[in-house]
């Protein structure tokens, strides 16, 4: 599959700022959206093509409850064809709360004095990684504030060390990074530890409301923001993951802003973000948001269905600030990643008491607080597979979601089967008696479903291999 650029009114070159909110405020306010042409647009998506501005603007535009219906539809459709019923898990582990920045919806903000600053020592942090272990995590993504301290030396240094962490069965197979914005060389130094996704949230796409919360700082700069996957691509990071911060700006402008900058990636680097990120403004110390833009669920479901379509081959991720009954219903729409366990307080995880929330202590309230167990037991009993797979990561296959998305087979090939793998360890080394029941029951039927793509008699000897205490084999 090939990309096919599209014509914006602002040429996309690289490390040049692209968003133009006149055009988009134009295609949302101009798009006609009748039956005829929402159908034809779901039916694009399903053949596997990425949405253009205009295309998803006619989705934006559709009302009627009856065409909702049929974008949730279209989206639940595409994820089940194309992507199956796996669900990745991860969990942050924030590094670092010292910020320079003054981000009005966020906890850690410099003004905010109420907010208690750590930065995990080195020790800290292998106990972190070691309780994350403990419970069966093998992809972490790493946060840190905008501080001096965070450079990108340091970002490569915390890697390193999470890597180096293994505990019993236990190891980190893949670290993922949210931290502010680096130059080209420090993208470099940080791609050299062998970070995976580097994950950056635009916020919002607005240059105007993004004037109005982001009050200083290296932040209140929106076009270094904007352009830092361009940088990180000339570092030869082409794992990016985009995001933005929902209820700061209309919603409908910050989905267009996502695929205006999906496509100024397809023009400029002939790749897409490897994830886009969804998340609506939670609770937080000093939050100080004025709620006209909040997203209600209902929006919250169109507009995930709808992202889901514009951008067919991009991992989706979903995380434990909405609560567990959303999570449920947006999962089915194309989310493709979720946390579970998650603690935002720094040090927590290694914590066993202070299992409340604490505002001064974290950047914002999260709503799912239940442990990667109970996640994983509500996933297998629903017939979701979860996965801890790294493969393709490790493998050098870049591109992966690009790739499970346009080779035929490649899912139950190698996503399907390495989900199966990764699970049956989770199952052996952490999960309690009843999770595991159901779990070897969901590996028994799925790896029937992998005959003709998948050596069925060789997947059932690796899980022997690993009942036998092998660890770590992947295809
Ligand atoms: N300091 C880095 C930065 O700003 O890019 C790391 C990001 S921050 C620790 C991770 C993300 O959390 C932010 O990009 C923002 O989208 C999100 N966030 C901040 N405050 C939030 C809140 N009150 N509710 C939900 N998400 C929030
Ligand atoms: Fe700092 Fe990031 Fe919070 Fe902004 S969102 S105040 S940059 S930690």
């Amino acid at each position: 599959m090939k990309f096919y650029p599209e014509q914006c009114k602002i040429k996309d070159e690289r490390n040049v700022p692209f968003i133009d909110p006149d055009e988009i405020w134009d295609l949302i306010n101009n798009t006609k959206s009748d039956k005829e042409r929402v159908r034809e647009v779901i039916a694009k998506s399903l053949n596997k093509q990425r949405l253009t501005l205009e295309e998803t603007a006619v989705l934006i535009n559709a009302t009627d409850p009856e065409l909702v219906e049929e974008i949730k539809n279209g989206a639940k459709e595409l994820k089940k064809r194309i992507y199956g019923n796996r669900i990745v898990l991860f969990a942050p582990l924030y590094i670092g709360n010292k910020c320079t920045n003054n981000c009005r919806y966020c906890g850690f903000r410099a003004s905010n004095k109420d907010a208690v600053r750590k930065t995990l020592e080195d020790l800290e942090i292998v106990k972190e990684v070691e309780a994350l272990e403990d419970n069966g995590h093998k992809r972490l993504i790493l946060v840190y504030g905008e501080h001096k301290e965070y450079n990108a030396e340091y970002i490569a240094h915390t890697t390193r060390l999470v890597y180096g962490v293994k505990k019993g069965n236990g190891e980190i197979r893949r670290v993922n990074i949210n931290a502010a914005p680096l130059d080209i060389d420090g993208f470099r130094t940080v791609k050299e530890a062998g970070i995976g996704t580097y994950q950056i949230f635009q916020e919002t796409y607005n240059p105007e409301a993004y004037k109005l919360y982001h009050l200083g700082g290296k932040k209140a700069d929106y076009n270094w923001r904007l352009t830092a996957f361009d940088r990180a691509q000339e570092a030869g990071i082409d794992d990016v993951g985009l995001g933005a911060l929902f209820g700061l700006y209309d919603w409908r402008f910050e989905v267009m802003g996502l695929v205006r900058h999906t496509n100024h990636l397809e023009a400029c680097y002939n790749v897409g973000p490897h994830t886009i990120s969804f998340p609506r403004i939670q609770d937080a110390s000093m939050l100080d948001f004025e709620g006209r833009y909040r997203v209600s669920d209902e929006e919250f479901v169109k507009l995930v269905a709808i992202l889901r379509l514009a951008v067919p081959y991009t991992g989706m991720i979903l995380t434990a600030r909405e609560n567990p009954a959303v999570r449920r219903e947006v999962m089915q729409y194309g989310v493709s990643q979720i946390d579970g366990g998650t603690k935002l307080e720094l040090g927590s995880y290694s914590e066993s008491e202070n299992e409340m929330q604490d505002l001064n202590r974290e950047q914002f309230l999260i709503n799912d607080s239940r442990s990667l167990n109970e996640i994983i037991d509500e996933l297998v009993g629903k017939d979701y597979l979860p996965s801890f797979c790294t493969a393709c990561y490790r493998l050098g296959r870049t591109g992966e979601h690009f790739m499970e998305f346009s080779v035929p087979g490649f899912i139950k090939r190698y996503c399907s089967a390495n989900a199966i793998l990764t699970l049956a360890e989770y199952l052996i080394d952490y999960a309690p008696a009843a999770t595991a029941e159901k779990g070897w029951k969901l590996i028994d039927e799925q790896i029937e479903l992998l005959r003709g793509y998948q050596n069925v008699d060789e997947m059932r000897s690796r899980i022997e291999r690993i009942k036998n205490g092998e660890r770590d084999l992947y295809y």
